[in-house]
């Protein structure tokens, strides 16, 4: 469970002579609770790929599915984490974990459990009631990653998720990730510009290159990170 594969993914944005090729003949996967990076420069594409893993957006060409079925639209089993702009900032802490089972409609009572169950474990139960404008730049990204777990999703689909953090708070947020990673045992497709990140976090990353989107490399990292 949690198999990703693009096969021969290109988009096309705009028509005409307005038309550009922001991803072209992409072939990726990530395995079964594999942790795996996107990096490459602005513009390389890496968004447009997440957004069709994601389901938000359409392949021109080529086809991406999950366990073997095609993406279409999103869906509960694909937790999604961006830069900014994650949490919903009219509601709380808590009511922002128990968005996704809302939308599943899952009862009050079993979300307001599972959403205390997940704060819990993040360490942030006792911001359950706060406002997201009330809290840090890292605490908010750690209850983004703890809503787009909510689900109890397969894959967590992250887009440049610390790229607005401070260096400091960066590394502790590399370190949450990590051992959320290994207590979900999920697989991960994450976005970054930074190497040592991905180096860091990733059993294995793609490296890609703009003008068209396209793959370069794929470096698997020789040491991969303890599994408990
Ligand atoms: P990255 O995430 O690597 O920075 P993107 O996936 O955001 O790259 O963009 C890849 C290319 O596609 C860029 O040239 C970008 O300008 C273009 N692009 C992305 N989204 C759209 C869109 N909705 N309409 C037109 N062009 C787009
Ligand atoms: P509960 O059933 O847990 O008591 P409520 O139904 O009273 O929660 O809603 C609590 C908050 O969640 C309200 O501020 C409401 O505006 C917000 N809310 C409910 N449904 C949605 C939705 N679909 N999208 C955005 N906000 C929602």
């Amino acid at each position: 469970k949690g198999f990703v594969e693009c096969r021969n993914i290109g988009v096309v944005f705009g028509s005409g002579d307005a038309q550009t090729e922001a991803v072209k003949d992409v072939s990726i996967t990530v395995q079964p609770n594999e942790f795996v990076s996107l990096i490459g420069p602005s513009g390389c594409g890496k968004s447009t790929l997440l957004s069709i893993v994601a389901g938000f957006a359409h392949p021109t060409r080529g086809v991406a599915t999950l366990d073997g079925v095609e993406i279409r639209k999103p869906g509960a089993e694909r937790g999604v984490v961006f830069q900014q702009y994650s949490l919903f900032p009219w509601l709380t802490v808590r009511k922002n974990v128990e968005f996704g089972l809302r939308m599943a409609g899952v009862p009050s009572s079993k979300r307001i459990s599972s959403a205390r169950t997940l704060l819990g474990l993040a360490g942030l139960l006792a911001f359950e009631n706060h406002y997201p404008d009330q809290l840090s730049g890292g605490m908010k990204q750690r209850i983004g990653i703890v809503r787009a777990l909510a689900t109890s999703p397969q894959v967590l689909l992250m887009d440049e998720p610390f790229g607005a953090l401070d260096t400091q708070t960066r590394a502790v947020m590399q370190e949450i990730l990590t051992n959320m990673w290994q207590q979900f045992r999920i697989s991960v497709l994450f976005i970054t510009h930074d190497i040592e990140e991905s180096v860091f976090l990733s059993d294995r990353i793609y490296v890609m290159t703009s003008r068209p989107g396209r793959i370069k490399a794929e470096i698997q990292v020789p040491l991969p990170r303890p599994r408990t």
